[in-house]
């Protein structure tokens, strides 16, 4: 009888502890507005103070079923401060090392990213990037990332890669308001809000690491936590944010750094090219290819026209690939794919 109580009780504990973490929230989001940098001190605020709850709890001692209360009461919130979940992960770890299941964790690939943002598109710094070198990723498998949904199957507008001087982090595809976009991947929901130039955007992270964005869209139809599998309705595209013309503006990213989406989506055929990926981490990002892609490392002297010509291929494909234009200044050491 005393542990039900002591279960109760521990229950009434969590859901004050939750519901001032939401009022204090929301409070922060009145205050700031659609303002994200603002609301985010309001929220490491309000996470201290539950840590600070936690930790005088688990100073207590805390029960199994009390863990699990407190990692779906966490499931509902709207933002969970990454140190939250690694203070509760070390708890389960310490406390139920054999007995707990091996996926403990709420997030997908939760081991890459170490973090959970619902508020910032980008949030990730570099340093989850510095011990990369090069690794291949299923996209599809019986267990976790269970096929692939295409988006959107309409006609591109715009591709990846350089574009009046800037740089475009995803492809365009061309659709009409109300259209129903879909999940690529099975994953969770991690944004689904209004932000900048994206307009209404949805950002989905995926069991391999990946996390793909929609962008300008015009109705939400998942919301932070949901999982999703792949080609489920994820939104009605749109012309939301910094937008001419209704479109999806898709990205395919690996830890904050945009990839090409059609070097693992075939935007024809609405399909993968294969089910995996190689990731091989370059100075300023990574760069995605099949398994078996070709690669020219530049010396001295090199030319597009002469490496085109040296694998049999056109200058245009080149610059398709690598998303740069005919007249970039190719750097030796540098390596450019010359294969499909
Ligand atoms: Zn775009």
């Amino acid at each position: 009888m005393s542990a039900h109580f002591e279960t109760k009780r521990g229950m009434k504990v969590v859901r004050y502890g939750i519901l001032s973490v939401l009022c204090v929230f929301f409070l922060g989001k009145i205050l700031g507005g659609e303002g994200v940098e603002k609301s985010t001190p309001s929220s490491e605020l309000v996470s201290l103070n539950y840590m600070d709850f936690l930790k005088s709890k688990f100073k207590e001692g805390v029960d199994r079923e009390y863990l699990i209360c407190l990692v779906d009461s966490l499931l509902s919130n709207e933002y969970i401060d990454p140190k939250v979940v690694d203070m509760l992960n070390d708890k389960i770890q310490e406390t139920y090392v054999d007995e707990w299941p091996a996926d403990t964790n709420p997030y997908p690939a939760h081991n890459l990213y170490k973090s959970w943002n619902t508020l910032l598109p980008h949030p990730y710094k570099n340093d989850i990037c510095a011990s990369d070198t090069e690794s291949t990723f299923c996209l599809t498998d019986n267990y976790m990332n269970c096929g692939y949904g295409h988006p959107f199957e309409g006609v591109i507008t715009s591709r990846f890669g350089w574009r009046d001087g800037r740089h475009h982090n995803g492809i365009d595809i061309d659709l009409i308001r109300g259209d129903t976009v879909v999940s690529a991947f099975r994953g969770v929901v991690r944004l689904a809000k209004w932000t900048g130039g994206y307009g209404r955007t949805i950002i989905i992270r995926h069991h391999n690491g990946l996390e793909t964005i929609y962008a300008h869209l015009y109705k939400f139809l998942v919301k932070p936590g949901d999982i999703v599998d792949p080609g489920q309705p994820v939104a009605r595209g749109g012309n939301s944010g910094a937008s001419r013309g209704s479109h999806l503006h898709f990205e395919t990213r690996f830890k904050g750094k945009a990839l090409n989406p059609e070097s693992l989506i075939d935007f024809k055929k609405f399909q993968l090219h294969s089910d995996s990926l190689v990731i091989r981490k370059t100075r300023s990002g990574y760069v995605a290819f099949q398994p078996g892609t070709l690669f020219h490392k530049i010396k001295g002297g090199d030319y597009l026209y002469k490496i085109a010509n040296q694998y049999g291929v056109s200058v245009n494909q080149i610059c398709k690939w690598n998303g740069i234009k005919r007249n970039t200044i190719l750097i030796a050491g540098k390596e450019l794919k010359v294969s499909n």
